[in-house]
């Protein structure tokens, strides 16, 4: 955060990318094609608890040039000129080097694309890739966004991640190492995460030196395993407050430069089952900062004490 912005309660994706490039940038999100180890047996079968297994459609190779080119037109007739390219789908680094070239080259198309954010599980990184992004990282900035989702080895049992925290550690240092970024992804209220487990996950983040925590709140969407304890009546769910309450206290945790890229969770299309909440984006973001602003919390406010 810069000195002006000292009233600001958190530092948002949105500000960093003003910071940074002093311009609008906006995301262009590209399926492009990749699949997933904790899906085909490599690390895991089922995958995820929570993962829905019907959204597992995956594109061809063909279609990435043109999701690129349709969207970047899109947003210049909005009046946004650069973009970050980002590779959410999926294990986006789960492929041999070849491919993971060639599904680049054919993406990176666009002239006003400055960054290029790659969303992947830490069991499918090692130091080939690791190179080839970093030459990348010369031209564009990259940043690699691993999901961690609990610090708790347990909980990751409990919902098949197929990975440990150790695991996430080591691939994020590793990372690091190559002079590369790097975002978790915290998901708050898994079954057998504690309050104190979650906070461990922020703090574990805080630890490593990352560069932004993208946070989701638990949801329950048709076709998961968790969708069958949540019937069962076996998960409970945050309720909005709740959820408030613990992220604030999260982003409290957090160093202050740290980015907050991402409040709460969506899902697709209508594949909800619960909680029906947030109804609004904003308006969640506008309680959000209610709650902080009048229990006194803010970004970093916690490292003013020892952890
Ligand atoms: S959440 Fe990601 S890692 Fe987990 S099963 Fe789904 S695609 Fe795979």
């Amino acid at each position: 955060m810069t000195k002006s912005d000292e009233n600001r309660l958190f530092y948002s994706l949105n500000d960093y990318l003003r910071d940074k490039y002093g311009c609008k940038v906006r995301k262009i999100s590209v399926d492009a094609g990749f699949t997933c180890p904790n899906r085909d047996g490599m690390k895991g079968e089922g995958g995820c608890a929570y993962c829905n297994v019907d959204s597992f459609a995956i594109s061809s190779e063909n279609s990435i040039t043109c999701q690129v080119t349709e969207r970047a037109e899109k947003l210049r007739a909005q009046g946004v000129n650069s973009f970050i390219l980002y590779f959410q789908s999926y294990s986006n680094t789960y492929a041999d080097m070849e491919t993971i070239r060639r599904r680049m080259d054919l993406a990176l198309v666009d002239k006003g694309i400055v960054s290029v954010y790659i969303g992947t599980r830490p069991d499918v990184i090692d130091a080939e890739k690791l190179q080839y992004y970093s030459k990348l990282n010369e031209k564009y900035e990259i940043m690699l966004e691993y999901g961690l989702q609990s610090a708790n080895d347990n909980t990751l049992k409990i919902i098949n991640r197929g990975h440990t925290a150790a695991e996430f550690a080591d691939a994020v240092r590793l990372t690091h190492e190559y002079g590369i970024k790097t975002c978790a992804h915290i998901i708050f209220g898994l079954p057998g995460d504690t309050r104190e487990d979650m906070m461990r996950s922020v703090e574990l983040c805080v630890e490593l030196g990352m560069h932004s925590i993208k946070f989701h709140h638990l949801h329950v969407v048709k076709n998961t395993p968790l969708a069958d304890w949540y019937y069962k009546g076996t998960v409970d769910l945050l309720t909005q407050q709740e959820y408030i309450e613990i992220l604030a206290e999260g982003i409290g945790r957090m160093k202050p430069d740290m980015v907050v890229a991402r409040l709460v969770g969506d899902a697709a299309g209508n594949t909800l089952i619960a909680p029906m909440w947030p109804q609004n984006k904003a308006e969640f973001t506008q309680e959000l900062m209610k709650y902080m602003t009048e229990n006194g919390i803010y970004q970093g406010c916690r490292l003013d004490h020892p952890l």
